[in-house]
């Protein structure tokens, strides 16, 4: 196996987050965490059944789907809406409460801070009586590769 860029998440970092959260690593499981750790950026569910079939990966859509699923209950992947109304998931490599900032030409996907939004809800709340316990927030834009490729 390839070793990963810097800021990637090694498949071993993702399987260890598995068994630390008490879930058994199958091979299948195994299989569906590496596929997710070679991707960049935001995928579906779609991408990687392609990416399965295209490296002979032997995992079932269901597997794939259930590892999603349990990725997603143990923070190593979030599932956002996109601006289309479509769904995707995009690889955490950030722990605990975050944003994510993606491209709407490529994908790529940055992880985020809190940018501020804790004076926002307090504010929010000082207005209106509410008292928030959550908040969800991503944004989207052209990532600086994207802005210099002139669109055809
Ligand atoms: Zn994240
Ligand atoms: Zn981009
Ligand atoms: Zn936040």
């Amino acid at each position: 196996m390839s070793t990963q860029a810097g800021d990637q998440l090694a498949p071993d970092d993702l399987a260890r987050t598995l068994d630390g959260a008490g879930y058994r690593m199958t091979d299948a499981r195994r299989a569906v965490v590496g596929l997710i750790a070679s991707r960049d950026g935001t995928f579906d569910t779609a991408d990687l059944v392609a990416d399965a079939r295209r490296r002979h990966v032997p995992a079932a859509r269901a597997t794939i789907f259930r590892t999603l699923e349990i990725l997603a209950a143990v923070g190593a992947v979030e599932r956002l809406d996109l601006p289309n109304g479509e769904h995707s998931y995009v690889r955490c490599d950030t722990r605990g409460h975050h944003h994510h900032l993606v491209c709407t030409d490529c994908q790529r996907s940055v992880d985020l801070e809190e940018l501020g939004m804790a004076t926002i809800t307090t504010d929010v709340e000082r207005r209106t009586g509410y008292v928030i316990d959550r908040h969800r927030l991503e944004l989207f834009g052209l990532c600086p590769n994207c802005q210099i490729r002139t669109p055809s």
